[in-house]
């Protein structure tokens, strides 16, 4: 009996897809059991599709997909390339939506984690299963499909990121941020418990409790210790609704101060504060996005980007619900109170939760429908430390960014509070209480990006220069030494936790730290 998959394993043996016994590895998937030949998968358009992901800079060509159909597949694939003389790479990918190869390999195996999904109810995959305090999620699960789980039980996550069609084990490995960080901590510090298939093959029930060096290393582990394949997750409960506001500065540091204030524990009460803040530029660049503001305020906005070249915009949400809908003007009033934004450039969007929190997918939709989706993204995302951002503002927003004749693209800018971060876990911030979140989220076709990659490393040299101590966040592929440094303090137990748990350095490569 050949199992269908097998079949086309073996009819690629011969076709244009690199035939398995000429490659130079000295394994072959032909040695491999055949539980793990069946979920083998080698179509021409299931190797492109991995060998590619949403940046679009990178390309690797795997030599094999596997579709697991369950946990102990993922383990039984591990333990095989364990077995050999020389292991196999393994990379996990949940959606692909790296920009920098970070879930990709060559020459080596990409497990499709999305295939885990079809297994949910048949010992497969943990689903979506939601419980009064929290939600148990299979690593594979996406962000939409748990807010929408968790809201028909009136409950919630509290933690995001701005676009929720990413994998709960692809943000969980490297920390998951958006406007209620600040408050909620990053995505990986409301997770209470993990089920991890380490690089040795073993699925081991990890928290702080117990097995806490796998629990603390795996988030923001960037995938080097373990594919993660079921989170339990704290929740609260749901709001209704959101006010969504927007409020324009001309001075980067008033927009920064009432930034910090408006994050800030001492600052604002714990009733009273917002539940999400986040920053973004509006340059005097083409094209001005202002698709958020009343079309009769667009003319005025116009103008008053072209008068000062950047104004820098603080959005805030406050959540309200049935009980709180009387007050919530009231909240809004006091919350804005005393904030020195430019008198009447405060703009305000009454919508549901689940629209708030889905914005980015409307975005999606309307890039897709231009062709501006599946393109380069060279995006740079980096921590700068709180005491240095009017240096950065200085430098890279007024002196590279508005300078270059370049268009930035979506420019994000918001503090996060330090202490929300767990520092026993992988995910690496500046050393100070408060430190912003830099986004330069770029969409360029093949032919500027080269000018893009260039701007970033100046961006990168310029805080090198002047001594800003910055951290990337989803970083891009270093040397060794500057993967040392940036890790920093937490090199040493990063190196030790990936020689306990993958001694043959076999996943997540694509990362480039130990490969
Ligand atoms: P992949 O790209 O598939 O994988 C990322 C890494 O994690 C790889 O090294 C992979 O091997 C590893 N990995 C994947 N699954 C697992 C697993 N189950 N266990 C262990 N390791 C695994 N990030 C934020 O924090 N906040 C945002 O607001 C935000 N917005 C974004 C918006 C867009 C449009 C995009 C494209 C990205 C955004 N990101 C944001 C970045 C995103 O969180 C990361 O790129 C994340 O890794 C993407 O998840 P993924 O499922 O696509 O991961």
């Amino acid at each position: 009996f050949i199992f269908p998959k097998t079949l086309i394993i073996l009819l690629c043996l011969n076709s244009v897809v690199h035939p398995i016994e000429a490659l130079s590895q000295p394994w072959s998937l032909l040695d491999a059991p055949k539980e793990i030949l069946q979920n083998i998968i080698r179509d021409p358009l299931s190797l492109s599709l991995a060998s590619t992901d949403f940046g679009h800079i990178i390309h690797q060509n795997p030599v094999a997909i596997f579709a697991p159909s369950s946990t102990n597949d993922i383990s039984k694939l591990i333990k095989f390339s364990n077995s050999l003389p020389i292991p196999f790479t393994i990379a996990a990918r949940g959606q692909g939506h790296s920009v920098n190869g970070q879930s990709m390999t060559n020459d080596g195996v990409v497990v499709n984690m999305t295939e885990l999904n079809k297994g949910f109810g048949h010992n497969g995959s943990s689903g979506i299963v939601v419980f009064d305090n929290f939600v148990d999620v299979g690593g594979e699960q996406i962000w939409i499909d748990v807010l929408h789980a968790t809201l028909e039980k009136g409950l919630t996550p509290l933690s995001w990121t701005d676009y929720l069609y990413l994998s709960v084990g692809g943000t969980l490995s490297n920390a998951g941020i958006s406007g209620q960080t600040s408050r909620f901590g990053p995505q990986i510090s409301n997770v209470l418990e993990l089920d991890v298939v380490t690089g040795k093959g073993n699925l081991v029930t990890c928290s702080t409790k117990k097995n806490s060096e796998l629990f603390n290393g795996v988030l923001g582990g960037l995938g080097q210790f373990g594919i993660i394949t079921r989170a339990r997750i704290a929740l609260g409960s749901a709001p209704k609704r959101v006010k969504w506001l927007r409020l324009f500065y001309n001075d980067f540091s008033t927009f920064s101060g009432d930034q910090e204030h408006l994050i800030s524990v001492n600052g604002i009460n714990e009733t009273n504060a917002p539940n999400y803040v986040e920053g973004m530029l509006l340059l005097n660049q083409p094209p001005l996005d202002l698709s958020f503001y009343p079309q009769i305020d667009q003319p005025r906005i116009t103008s008053l980007v072209t008068q000062f070249g950047i104004i820098y915009i603080i959005e805030l949400v406050k959540y309200y619900d049935d009980n709180s809908k009387d007050h919530i003007d009231q909240e809004i009033e006091s919350l804005v109170q005393g904030l020195k934004f430019i008198p009447t450039f405060m703009f305000e969007k009454d919508t549901s939760y689940e629209e708030f929190l889905n914005r980015v997918h409307f975005d999606e939709l309307a890039l897709r429908t231009q062709g501006l989706w599946d393109i380069p993204h060279p995006w740079l995302n980096i921590f700068v430390p709180g005491s240095r951002i009017s240096d950065f503002d200085e430098g890279v927003f007024k002196g590279i960014i508005l300078k270059q004749n370049i268009t930035a693209g979506l420019v994000i800018v918001y503090p996060l509070n330090r202490t929300k971060w767990d520092d026993n876990m992988s995910a690496v911030t500046p050393n100070e209480e408060i430190f912003y979140i830099v986004s330069l989220l770029r969409t360029t076709g093949f032919d500027k990006l080269e000018a893009f990659q260039v701007q970033n490393q100046q961006i990168l040299q310029f805080c090198k220069d002047v001594g800003i101590g910055i951290k990337q966040y989803l970083p891009l592929n270093k040397s060794h030494e500057e993967w040392v440094e940036h890790f920093g303090l937490k090199w040493e137990t990063f190196e030790k936790r990936k020689a306990q748990f993958d001694p043959n350095k076999i996943l997540s490569p694509g990362q480039t730290i130990f490969n």
